[in-house]
């Protein structure tokens, strides 16, 4: 397949914008360097890139497209809260609507507030639970990722783990000090860290299914033990699920009838992200009435943003989640995915290339080992030189994945039957290479 126009594009690049890319993981570094594809057009499940070459797409941008690429519905939408104006700074009545639609899908969710990233709904859920508690210091558990933000970039999943740098250097390391990080699936050490750090303890923040270490179930127990040994400490429960909200079905984890005893896993605060502004930036946060009214206006915690709650991105998220409503859509995702991953794993059996795979409805990871994946640190010791052929052979192929062993392939309601089958077909010259 010949990329030189995505070459020379790189190259100018990286004369402009620092390291050519405008988020690391677009970079190819983890899988051997070079230049990334500049992709010109997407629509549905398909790219097309500046040398005219086309692909099948799994990033979905790293979750948010789960519709596929330039959905009608949200394309109109969009129109629409243009045309009315992108920015008023004011109230309107879009903001009420797409809370309500939250709110009705996360019930542990009283009050919620919109912000533009995930970074920063999480970095304020932090700041609330803080103000709240009058504690400092935090639990996270390893590999997980929660954006950006200085205190919970320790001990970070797909991004930083990829680029080999889990501590970010310009962060303080009396910031870093605030965070204890815990392995994932892990109730005694979190019981272990939660004796030994007890009243300093504001919250305990996870990704209750973990997205950023490939896709990891928690194990029976684990978020009932986690939510309840948090409280019996004093300390909240955050649960990031900027990733698995409206991923898996109409709700998020804190809803997923996959997982038992929904009652004892209700968080107290809740970050948002991807999928509920429909491709365009977006972040929201939420808790109990109590929690909530720590944020300014009505409390101490002080929290703003100009572009929050724009117009296109509340009217983007509106639209997706409709299209997200629609009769049997996350069981056309999980049907694909199914397919794809049963494929898949034949033809891994068949070269002899060790493979798991980690599915949840329509998502799921690829581990090139022949052991389970529960934690980061068992997602760490993958074969990343296997990963990285299989990366450049499906994407000859024209088949998109994002450039990390650490992420997630989604399905989108736009895949179809035949975009599996030729992916398959694609997996399969791949791993008969990858086994050479
Ligand atoms: N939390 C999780 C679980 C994420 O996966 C991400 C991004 O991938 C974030 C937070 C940060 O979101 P954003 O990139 O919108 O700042």
């Amino acid at each position: 397949m010949n990329r030189k126009k995505s070459e020379t594009l790189y190259q100018e690049a990286l004369e402009h914008i620092v390291g050519g890319v405008n988020s690391p993981s677009r970079s190819f570094k983890a899988v051997g360097g070079g230049a990334p594809v500049f992709m010109e057009k997407a629509q549905g499940a398909h790219f097309w890139d500046v040398d005219g070459n086309k692909y099948i797409d799994y990033l979905a941008a790293y979750g948010p497209i789960i519709t596929g690429h330039a959905h009608p519905h949200i394309i109109q939408a969009i129109a629409e809260a243009a045309a009315n104006g992108v920015l008023y700074g004011t109230p309107t009545t879009l903001e009420i609507k797409l809370a309500r639609m939250l709110k009705e899908a996360i019930p542990s969710m009283d009050k919620v507030r919109f912000v533009n990233s995930g970074t920063e709904a999480v970095m304020t859920t932090i700041r609330v639970a803080r103000a709240y508690t009058k504690r400092n210091k935090i639990i996270k558990f390893a590999g997980c990722y929660h954006g950006h933000s200085d205190l919970v970039l320790v001990a970070a999943g797909s991004g930083p783990s990829t680029l080999g740098i889990p501590d970010s250097a310009g962060i303080p390391v009396s910031i870093a000090k605030e965070v204890i990080t815990v392995p994932f699936n892990d109730l005694d050490s979190l019981r272990q860290a939660l004796e030994h750090w007890g009243e300093d303890i504001a919250a305990v923040m996870v990704e209750p299914i973990v997205g950023n270490f490939g896709m990891v179930m928690p194990q029976p127990g684990f978020l009932e033990g986690l939510c309840s040994m948090a409280r019996s400490n004093g300390s909240l429960v955050i649960y990031d699920e900027v990733i698995t909200a409206f991923r898996f079905h109409y709700g998020s984890t804190q809803t997923y009838a996959g997982l038992d005893n929904l009652d004892a896993i209700q968080p107290d605060l809740t970050a948002l992200g991807k999928i509920i502004g429909g491709g365009l930036p977006i972040g929201a946060y939420g808790g109990s009435k109590q929690v909530m009214e720590q944020v300014a206006p009505l409390g101490p915690a002080y929290q703003a943003g100009t572009m929050a709650g724009n117009p296109a991105s509340i009217s983007a998220g509106i639209a997706c989640l409709e299209v997200l409503q629609g009769e049997g859509v996350y069981e056309e995702m999980e049907r694909l995915a199914v397919k794809l991953t049963d494929g898949l794993q034949a033809s891994a059996e068949r070269h002899g290339v060790p493979m798991t795979i980690n599915r949840i409805r329509g998502a799921f990871s690829t581990h090139f080992c022949d052991h389970p994946v529960t934690n980061y640190e068992e997602a760490q010791d993958t074969d990343s030189e296997a990963f990285a052929a299989f990366f450049r052979h499906m994407l000859d192929r024209g088949i998109n994945l994002a450039p990390s062993k650490y992420e997630a392939w989604f399905l989108t309601t736009a895949h179809t039957d035949g975009d599996i089958d030729a992916t398959l077909e694609a997996a399969d010259e791949s791993l008969r290479l990858v086994a050479q």
